[in-house]
């Protein structure tokens, strides 16, 4: 039997991991990548430079024998620092004792991967070539290279993973019934840094996730191994306070010194790269179907690109390509079967994840405010310790509980929602939460809600 051939257009970390599991199967895999390897180049990738990576990611590097060398230069947060306006600091953790998300170079883990890739004989890889146009019937690639030369390229099969804005399914517009929404966030983001003390430690304690929650928007810092953090500020876009009223240096300095007052001390020339920098857009695509004429697909932020407030988008990157792995081997190679089977599984998960990053944002950005809010996590917390078959929290659902799909994780903290609210409205709820009779009735309402499920 001949070889079969893959094209992945896109380098990044969810092609290049795709590109080692497909290599792994037996296939032929060329990985064409259009910037320049940062390997031996330094580029800006244009993307947060650390990420936080949780127990769906490891997870889906484990099933493909990937995850030790990742693991290894990756910080473990396992509480989130919430730095008040009053420059105040407490700690919620993640979950139970020992839960961690964990932060790594987005860069580092693709080169990583990359590294993995060079490894493989089954797998060449091309920098600096850009994919053009793409056939769908034939899976054949159109790519400009470096130096203006075209190159066309022939296969039995391709993927586009080449990132949010990918061409592969730019155009897939053209495709029959290809249903398509692109939906931008009121935020932008720009990225501010921490640098290290002199004798290379962290400024503040690297084993958290710093937050500075102020409702409408907020500032986060994720610690890197070399002592530094990377700062993401997520500010509207226009209106009253924004990236397009703040452009007067004086009101910027008001506005750092009102709401991060704290963080001034640490924050490396906060006031000029704010000025100097665009903010990038956040922005989310769904798209339907991930896969044409089964000899194209799409995966990663390709296929669902999506908001970053539950750092979740590569870790369902890498779900996706977990989820490929296993019906490769399941539907024995028979790709009629596996696209259709790949996009069913995955699509409703992709949607679920979008759905619960936007939501996200408010959890994140008033976590010091809204006690009724906080109150209510509090209560739920609780109940889970002390009844965890009946209940577990929705983030630790997303985060740590890689057996439970998205999709899965949405529809039952729904659920917990509707039953939580009715435990909100008890009269005197504020004082009485940690009454036993609160845990009672709770535990009626669960039970009837969730016990017969086992
Ligand atoms: C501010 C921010 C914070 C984030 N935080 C987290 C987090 O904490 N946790 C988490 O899991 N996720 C996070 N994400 C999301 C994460 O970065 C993405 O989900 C992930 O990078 C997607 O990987 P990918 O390989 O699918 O796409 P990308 O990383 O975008 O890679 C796509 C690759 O394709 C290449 N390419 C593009 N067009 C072409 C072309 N025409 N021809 C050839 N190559 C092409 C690009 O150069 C790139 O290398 C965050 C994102 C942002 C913006």
């Amino acid at each position: 039997m001949t070889q079969k051939t893959f094209t992945i257009v896109g380098g990044g970390p969810v092609g290049s991991l795709l590109a080692i599991l497909l290599a792994r199967h037996g296939y032929k895999v060329g990985l064409y990548e259009g910037r320049p390897d940062s390997r031996t180049t330094n580029i800006y990738q244009g993307k947060s430079i650390n990420i936080a990576l949780s127990d769906r990611g490891w997870t889906s590097l484990e099933k493909i024998g990937i995850s030790a060398e990742a693991k290894a230069r990756a910080i473990p947060m396992y509480c989130r620092a919430i730095h008040d306006v009053d420059g105040e600091l407490s700690e919620i953790p993640y979950g139970q004792e020992g839960n961690a998300i964990w932060s790594v170079s987005r860069g580092g883990i693709n080169e990583q991967l990359l590294d993995i890739g060079d490894d493989e004989p089954n797998i060449t890889t091309h920098f600096q070539h850009r994919l053009t146009d793409i056939d769908f019937e034939s899976a054949t690639t159109m790519f400009s290279v470096k130096d203006d030369r075209e190159l066309v390229v022939k296969a039995d099969f391709a993927f586009g993973a080449d990132g949010a804005n990918s061409k592969v399914r730019r155009s897939a517009h053209s495709f029959p019934r290809f249903s398509y929404s692109q939906t931008y966030m009121p935020e932008c983001y720009i990225e501010l840094n921490i640098p290290a003390n002199q004798d290379g430690s962290h400024k503040l304690d690297k084993n958290a996730l710093h937050i500075w929650p102020r409702k409408d928007f907020m500032l986060i810092a994720l610690p890197n191994p070399d002592g530094t953090f990377t700062c993401t500020l997520f500010l509207a876009y226009s209106g009253e306070l924004s990236f397009e009223s703040l452009k007067e240096r004086s009101a910027v300095e008001a506005f750092f010194e009102a709401n991060f007052a704290d963080a001034m001390g640490y924050l490396e020339d906060p006031i000029e790269t704010f000025m100097d920098r665009t903010a990038a857009p956040l922005y989310l695509v769904h798209v339907f179907p991930w896969s044409f004429n089964n000899k194209v697909g799409l995966i990663g932020d390709a296929a669902h690109a999506i908001v970053p407030y539950y750092g979740q988008g590569m870790n369902c990157g890498f779900e996706d390509c977990a989820e490929l792995n296993s019906l490769i081997s399941k539907l024995d190679h028979d790709w009629d079967r596996i696209f259709p089977a790949y996009e069913n599984a995955r699509k409703p998960n992709g949607d679920a994840i979008a759905e619960l990053a936007v939501r996200n944002f408010r959890e994140m950005s008033d976590l010091s405010g809204d006690p009724s809010f906080q109150l209510q996590k509090k209560i739920e917390a609780k109940f889970s310790e002390r009844y965890p078959e009946l209940w577990t929290p929705l983030y630790s659902m997303v985060t740590f509980s890689p057996e439970i799909p998205y999709s899965e994780a949405l529809r039952v903290g729904d659920e917990q929602n509707a039953v939580m609210q009715t435990i909100m409205a008890l009269p005197g709820i504020e004082e009485d939460w940690d009454k036993p009779y609160v845990m009672d009735q709770l535990h009626e309402l669960a039970d009837a809600a969730f016990g017969a499920r086992g």
